[in-house]
């Protein structure tokens, strides 16, 4: 059998060398012995020992402790300390750095032996489940880019497009802060506005009665490929989604109107050539609505219903040709102008006391009974009426507004739930959803630690729930800011789980309590396989890595059941109920309601 290879850093040779000659008298192989924990370093930088035994007060430059932990940012390597004096500031230290035991001297040789080998199968199983682990994320991510791309076209599909435009909304914003030289004249510097271009084809259920079924997946495929060929050669260069049937979407970052509608020409231009299917000419047209961000709409879904209106408005003008949005489609919703005005309003709604919370009950699948809420905010406009949180929660971030705004709602969440908990209700946990700024507020920690003060709750009853997109523009900070706040107890979730994929290998960073599954992969679990597999995955390996997992958005019964067989252990949703206003909420949780 091979020997155990062991590195022994130790100052005191005469110690070095008794421990060295038990250990050889033990059966292993003492390949190195060093007195400096810069020469260990050293060492590890060239040979790869089965495990190290290191005293902790190595004399002269580094010590121990701090030796082991660069040596864990070069290698995964068990690690077991010897000290003479043993005393508690020291043990504690020594087992922050993931050491894998701890000798005093002189030991004995069992104590020895037992010691390493301990160490050694400990790692070993370490070893197993990091592996495992890392199946687990592997397979769970290919099975996310099936459902990101479209099988039929290989395009990706309205998952992604949300994703990009938040992360174009994102580097936008943020290239029009820095100051911008004119000479500069790359097409990134220039960008000042996202167009959604909504492209359907003129004429297509028509055409596809003369087609096979076949040939008519030839034509949506060849039209996909010419406009994806078309649109990444573009100076400024966008992405092309397949949506559904004949219907693309492509969205571009751009400095002018003008250039949307010329690409927009250029695309009807390219799409009027003919498409060859099996010796067949078919020749087709296209209408595109265009609609952009920020002057039509600051929401990627809104963008899409407004860019869809302008399409249909273009197609009753006999088709082939572009159509910008305007809000003479639109005559109920709001206009730039009406944006305008609500952000005026925005500044008088606390004083006014136009906000309000609604809570909407967190359901355990454990006890069947409600565990806590999650508080979702409401505007009641004097006229404008009851307006949704995603219209007017990018305004207040944009205005600066959500400062004020987002400590309103902490505020007003942590007093409901301490008055719930001197009603008797005293398990009830409360979470917050945090915008971005609000994130990113240098004195969010003293905001929070200020109002749990004041409202007297108990920070473990306080949830902050977070989406990927705020955490990953800067990890290292974000990691510190969370590990701040979950220091004093306040819980934290990451919300909308799913939709941010390209941090999912950051995932194991963040102190996250809870993971929050967005809706859009429990719609239909019981009867989309794709969506219940992959929730099955996440919650497997959300439990290997020690959270709870909530499903967000669960409407129906059988999507209920589906998430139990999960073992989900938490849902969300308006079977249960919908977001009620605080009095309701307490009338509900009071009345015993269970699933
Ligand atoms: P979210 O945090 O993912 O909240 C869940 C949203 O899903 C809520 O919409 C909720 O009403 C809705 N919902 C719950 N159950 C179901 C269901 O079974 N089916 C469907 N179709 N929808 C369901 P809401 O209240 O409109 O909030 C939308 C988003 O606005 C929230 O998404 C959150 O990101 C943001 N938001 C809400 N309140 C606040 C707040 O106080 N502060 C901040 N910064 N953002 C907030
Ligand atoms: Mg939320
Ligand atoms: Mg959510």
């Amino acid at each position: 059998m091979k020997k155990v290879n062991i590195l022994m850093v130790e100052d005191e040779i005469i110690i070095a060398k008794n421990i060295a000659r038990k250990l050889r008298n033990l059966g292993y192989n003492v390949a190195k012995i060093v007195n400096s924990g810069q020469a260990a370093i050293d060492y590890i930088n060239r040979e790869k020992p089965d495990i190290i035994l290191m005293d902790i007060a190595i004399k002269g430059g580094i010590d121990g402790i701090e030796t082991a932990s660069r040596i864990k940012g070069i290698v995964d390597i068990p690690l077991v300390f010897l000290t003479a004096y043993p005393s508690d500031e020291t043990i504690e230290r020594a087992s922050q750095t993931g050491c894998y035991g701890y000798l005093i001297k002189p030991c004995r040789d069992k104590e020895l032996q037992a010691t390493i080998q301990m160490a050694l199968s400990k790692h070993q199983e370490q070893l197993v489940i990091q592996k495992s682990l890392q199946d687990t994320v592997k397979e769970y991510s290919s099975q996310l880019d099936k459902i990101y791309l479209n099988n039929l076209t290989n395009l990706p599909n309205r998952l992604l497009l949300r994703d990009s435009f938040d992360y174009l909304k994102a580097s936008l914003n943020s290239n029009n802060n820095n100051d911008i030289s004119e000479a500069n004249n790359s097409p990134e510097l220039r960008i000042k506005l996202i167009a959604v271009l909504n492209i359907s084809l003129d004429r297509f259920q028509k055409i596809s009665n003369f087609l096979t079924e076949e040939q008519q997946n030839t034509l949506v495929q060849e039209v996909a490929q010419r406009l994806n060929n078309y649109v990444s050669n573009l100076d400024f260069q966008g992405i092309t989604v397949y949506m559904k049937e004949d219907h693309f979407v492509v969205m571009i970052p751009l400095d002018t109107k003008i250039t949307a509608s010329n690409y927009g020409e250029e695309i009807l231009n390219q799409l009027r050539q003919a498409f060859c299917l099996n010796n067949q000419e078919v020749f087709i047209s296209a209408s595109i609505g265009i609609a952009f961000y920020p002057s039509d709409s600051l929401n990627i879904e809104e963008l899409l219903q407004q860019s869809e209106k302008a399409t249909e408005y273009a197609r009753s003008q006999g088709g082939n040709r572009c159509q910008f949005f305007t809000f003479a489609f639109n005559v109920k919703t709001s206009s730039s102008s009406e944006g305008l005005y609500m952000e005026a309003e925005l500044h008088h709604a606390l004083e006014r006391e136009e906000l309000e919370l609604y809570y909407q009950p967190k359901v355990s699948l454990k006890t069947n009974s409600v565990v806590g809420a999650e508080a979702l905010v409401r505007w009641n406009h004097r006229t404008m009426g009851r307006i949704e949180p995603y219209k007017f929660i990018p305004l207040a971030e944009e205005s600066g507004l959500i400062r004020p705004i987002g400590e309103w709602i902490l505020n007003r969440a942590c007093r409901e739930t301490k008055r719930w908990h001197d009603a008797g209700l005293n398990f009830l946990k409360v979470a917050v959803n945090l915008s971005g700024v609000q994130f990113r507020q240098l004195d969010l920690f003293h905001q929070i630690t200020q109002i749990l003060f004041d409202s007297s709750l108990e920070p473990k009853y306080l949830e902050l729930e977070l989406t990927e997109k705020i955490l990953i523009e800067n990890i290292k900070t974000n990691v510190q800011r969370l590990n701040l706040i979950k220091k004093i107890g306040v819980q934290i979730a990451l919300d909308d789980f799913g939709t941010g994929y390209s941090s999912l290998g950051y995932l194991q960073q963040f102190p996250f309590d809870t993971l929050k599954i967005d809706s859009c992969f429990i719609r239909n679990i019981n009867s989309n396989k794709v969506n219940f597999v992959i929730t099955k995955t996440v919650i497997e390996m959300a439990h290997k890595l020690g959270l709870k997992v909530i499903a967000e958005g669960v409407e129906t019964e059988a999507e209920l059941n589906c998430l139990k067989q999960c073992q989900c252990d938490e849902i969300q949703g308006f079977l249960f109920s919908r977001p009620l206003n605080a009095k309701d909420f307490q009338k509900l949780v009071m009345s015993n309601a269970y699933i």
